[in-house]
């Protein structure tokens, strides 16, 4: 019988109580394989880590169960997620999607806005997920005021405090930090809501503009969170700039505030270069973030050369090369990306999901023991939240636990069974499921 079987497991859990007999990830603490532990939850957190559950509390017998903490998302895009229920289609190309998104702006409403993203804040925390980083597309940096997104995720972030943390990051091309003025209107903005300053760097961008990043970020104390590489064509590779100048600022004391997602073309750079690229991230302090959703189905999809219109089966995948960048110690994690919008026609900001995925398209063994720190410590350290210290005696009770006792078990249905715990207390029952996709059928104009 499954531990949670609603013969053994109650809607409401006491005050302080063991469960016993719990599997923690390799990843998170480190455990001989097949040991398990007993964790004790009392007044919302984690009062104790013991070998056993030595009694003097109710004990749930979680028979090898998986415990993993709270889900941190470091790369998600709330103000465009569900703009498909919108009745926006799959551009099938990073840049179309950018355009038609573009387009899409002026019929965004604060109603329409609060709809979409609140929808996905809740699915993210029926997921599992207690904080996430998302982006804003930031079209005018002259604009004291910031996007109508903007102003709207804010408002969302202080009504979901204590529920999901949410962290909003800037996003806008490079070659927009050209105009100083505006560029410090932007970060004096993104300083005052404690936001963060995040910019897209693609091929042929105008990179002499990376140097004015790091001195606004240093200036107004701000994270810098770059898309940067997100293609398959080498030789243009811009991280190696980013790493070079993450590494002088660190030196200047700035510290290990720099993020790069996608970073795709590493995996297709020849084995010397892409070598020598991941140990300059290694010395710089850069924090990674892998995107298995939209890139493997963003990065080489097109069309047979032969044949126009017909489809091609891809054959090379848009993943950064985890295995190398975890060899170097580059802290690495897992997101979610866009979510059912023209950039990607599914995801559901699930972060276990997402580990599945990666697991079979980059070949992660045992990957929830191994990998598990990638969707919850390593992006709660980037962040800076008490996260980051994972399953350890005084943290906070928020825990995902799942009846599966292996990878094999968890990562073959990672919804399956699935209990979301925090501050020591299963979600409400109406809070526990992700809301229907009917809620938003408002949506479409
Ligand atoms: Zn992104």
């Amino acid at each position: 019988m499954s531990p949670f079987h609603p013969a053994r497991w109650p809607e409401r859990l006491p005050e302080r109580y063991w469960l016993a007999r719990a599997r923690v990830p390799a990843a998170l603490r480190a455990l001989p394989a097949g040991e398990t532990v007993a964790l004790l939850v009392d007044g919302g957190r984690i009062a104790a880590i013991e070998p056993g559950a030595p009694g003097g509390a109710a004990t749930f017998d979680l028979d090898g169960a998986t415990v993993l903490p709270a889900f941190v998302d470091l790369h998600t895009h709330l103000d465009k997620g569900d703009l498909l229920a919108a009745g926006l289609r799959p551009e099938r190309d990073l840049f179309a999607a950018v355009a038609r998104v573009r387009e899409d702006y002026a019929r965004w409403t604060e109603a329409e806005l609060r709809t979409r993203i609140g929808f996905a804040l809740r699915t993210a925390l029926a997921h599992g997920t207690c904080a996430i980083n998302t982006y804003v597309d930031w079209p005018d940096p002259a604009a004291s005021e910031g996007p109508l997104a903007w102003r709207v995720l804010n408002a969302l972030k202080r009504e979901w405090a204590g529920r999901i943390e949410l962290h909003i990051t800037s996003l806008l091309s490079i070659d927009r930090l050209a105009d100083e003025a505006a560029a410090t209107t932007m970060a004096r903005s993104l300083a005052l809501q404690r936001g963060a300053l995040g910019l897209f760097v693609y091929p042929g961008a105008p990179v002499q503009w990376l140097p004015r990043a790091y001195e606004l970020a240093e200036r107004f104390d701000l994270r810098l969170d770059f898309h940067v590489d997100e293609h398959l064509e080498p030789p243009v590779a811009n991280i190696g700039h980013i790493a070079r100048l993450a590494r002088l600022a660190r030196e200047r004391g700035y510290g290990t505030r720099t993020v790069c997602g996608h970073a795709c073309v590493l995996g297709v750079l020849d084995e010397g270069e892409r070598d020598r690229l991941l140990d300059e991230i290694a010395a710089s302090g850069l924090t990674l973030t892998c995107l298995p959703y939209t890139n493997l189905y963003l990065q080489d999809h097109g069309h047979a050369s032969r044949h126009p219109g017909q489809r091609r089966t891809p054959r090379r995948r848009g993943l950064l090369p985890v295995h190398e960048a975890r060899a170097r110690g580059i802290p690495l994690a897992f997101g979610s990306d866009n979510h059912r919008d023209p950039f990607f026609p599914g995801g559901d900001l699930d972060l276990l999901q997402a580990l599945a995925l990666a697991a079979q398209a980059a070949q992660l063994d045992d990957a929830v023991s191994d990998w598990a720190d990638t969707v919850t410590t390593t992006p709660a350290r980037f962040l800076g939240l008490p996260q980051a210290d994972g399953l350890r005696a005084g943290s906070v009770a928020d825990l995902v636990l799942h009846p599966g006792r292996t990878s094999a078990e968890v990562l073959g249905r990672p919804q399956g069974g699935r209990q979301v715990l925090r501050a020591g207390q299963r979600l409400a029952a109406e809070l526990a499921a992700p809301p229907d996709f009917r809620e938003l059928d408002g949506c479409r104009a």
